[in-house]
């Protein structure tokens, strides 16, 4: 029987703000241990949190960019569990009135909806190794502000929930809320899936795998998990209701714990902090102080610019190389030059490499100060390459490069004469054969020219030069 995937996602992303939710420690990544850490944020009794009021603002942002309602007078909830990375053995989260509501986001071809976007606090993290035989907690990122994106269960495929993790990521980095790095935990999503017969209207039982933090695994726990369930019906199973961890190394899904309900956390209003009020004045202030959004700046890259579809999308997709991009054209002042270079030599650099867009270290106006070489005529392309080469590498200068290694193109003309007579006495035989009409020879000719110029020389000058110093009126 053919079945269908259904996948909704919970996706948590830490906001981009300076200091933590409650108290003034810093959000910093990679700290040494327990040294971000103060009498609110690590649990002390008796100390009180104060909202981060750039919290509700980055929350606000998030929610307009994704199409949300956002609730004006929303609150928090204390959502109580212990764990040892969770000092106050309860979270401080949203549950009734969550911040932003009912928002969506658009992949190619349909809307994924977004059911809410909630405020809480990160839990800390708890190390294993390299002890035997204790855990330690580092309590520095307790505190952490960030926000939990919920889907609707609107996804159909691996490919799917991709494109929308993607297009999310894009909305975040684009509106400076968060960074985004899933290698960091800065962003990390909870798949839920079920599958049921196509055709079938109710939902079936879903599992969550959680804390997925790159989008390969993402891809391949859901097709591991869709493969999964499936088996089990068709051999006469039930899905159970539960948490899943998924195995990267293994490629495997299992079973974590059954499945907590709402009422198994005891919710209740936090008592420690008062409820938000949100006007609609600093609503339109935020919605005016937005970007251009991944959207929007692909359709105006298509229509402005007339970069093809693809191209757009790879670029709009990726803050680093829309920063890149746009700096680029505005130095060198062609968007379709640009855009090759970038969807050229950039990504071919950063494929071989194995670098992420974020960690490109070069100056970024040196790829617009190096088109702008080649469009001068001072370098040609082949040599641009090379030169781009080294910018990527080691963040060289492109003038100076080629200043300093001589690669700039031979365009004076008696510099260009006196080169090729001296080609043309070492190849007598060649000019013998020319002048006896062997039209080969001419290419022939050029090419060890072009060799002795070591390439240059704008090629089609060198051959006028030479047609007109051997008589190229025979051709
Ligand atoms: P919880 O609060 O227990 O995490 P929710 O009902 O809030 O559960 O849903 C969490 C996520 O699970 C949402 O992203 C939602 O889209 C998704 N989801 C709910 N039901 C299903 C289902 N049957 N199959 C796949 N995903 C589902
Ligand atoms: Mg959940
Ligand atoms: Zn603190």
């Amino acid at each position: 029987m053919p079945y269908e995937t259904v996948i909704g996602l919970e996706v948590h992303c830490e906001l981009c703000t300076k200091s933590k939710i409650f108290c003034g420690c810093t959000t910093r990544f990679g700290g040494a241990p327990n040294t971000q850490v103060c009498p609110v944020c690590s649990g002390m009794p008796g100390a009180l949190p104060v909202l981060n009021r750039a919290v509700v603002e980055y929350a606000i942002r998030a929610g307009l960019a994704t199409n949300c309602n956002i609730t004006r007078n929303n609150k928090f909830d204390r959502k109580n569990y212990f764990y040892p990375d969770l000092p106050k053995a309860y979270q401080i989260s949203q549950l009734y009135y969550p911040i932003c509501t009912e928002g969506w986001i658009a992949l190619e071809g349909k809307r994924v909806r977004i059911r809410e976007i909630h405020m809480e606090e990160d839990a800390g993290k708890l190390v294993h190794d390299p002890w035997e035989d204790a855990t330690l907690a580092d309590y520095n990122r307790c505190g952490v502000p960030l926000l939990e994106i919920v889907s609707q269960p609107d996804m159909r495929s691996a490919a799917e929930a991709v494109e929308y993790i993607e297009k999310l990521k894009a909305i975040l980095e684009y509106t400076g809320v968060s960074d985004c790095k899933m290698q960091e935990g800065s962003l990390r999503a909870d798949v839920n899936l079920s599958v049921r017969p196509v055709g079938q209207k109710e939902f079936g039982t879903r599992t969550e795998m959680k804390n997925l933090n790159s989008l390969r695994a993402i891809a391949r726990a859901i097709e591991a998990e869709t493969a999964r369930q499936i088996e089990l019906i068709e051999d006469g199973g039930r899905v159970t209701q539960e948490t899943r961890r998924w195995d990267d190394d293994r490629g495997e899904t299992y079973a974590m714990r059954s499945k907590e309900d709402a009422q198994d956390y005891k919710y209740f209003p936090e008592p420690d902090l008062p409820p938000i009020e949100i006007s609609e004045e600093q609503i339109n202030a935020l919605r005016a102080s937005l970007p251009e959004l991944p959207e929007a700046k692909k359709r105006r890259y298509r229509e402005e610019l007339g970069l093809p579809e693809y191209d757009t999308g790879i670029i709009a997709g990726s803050v680093p190389l829309v920063r890149l991009f746009e700096r680029t054209c505005a130095i060198c002042g062609d968007a379709k030059e640009a855009a090759n270079w970038v969807m050229g030599e950039v990504l071919r650099l950063l494929q071989a490499t194995q670098t992420l867009p974020e960690h490109m270290a070069f100056e970024p106006d040196a790829l617009g100060r190096l088109i702008l070489l080649t469009q001068k005529n001072v370098i040609n392309r082949g040599t641009a390459k090379k030169v781009f080469a080294e910018v990527f590498r080691s963040n060289v200068d492109p003038e100076a490069y080629v200043k300093e290694h001589n690669l700039g193109l031979v365009t004076d003309d008696s510099a260009i004469r006196a080169v090729i007579a001296d080609v043309l006495k070492q190849n007598e035989k060649a000019v013998d054969e020319w002048n006896r009409g062997k039209v080969q020879a001419m290419q022939f000719l050029i090419g060890q020219c072009m060799k002795a110029l070591r390439g240059q020389a704008p090629a089609e000058k060198v051959s006028s030069l030479l047609r007109a110093m051997m008589g190229g009126d025979l051709q």
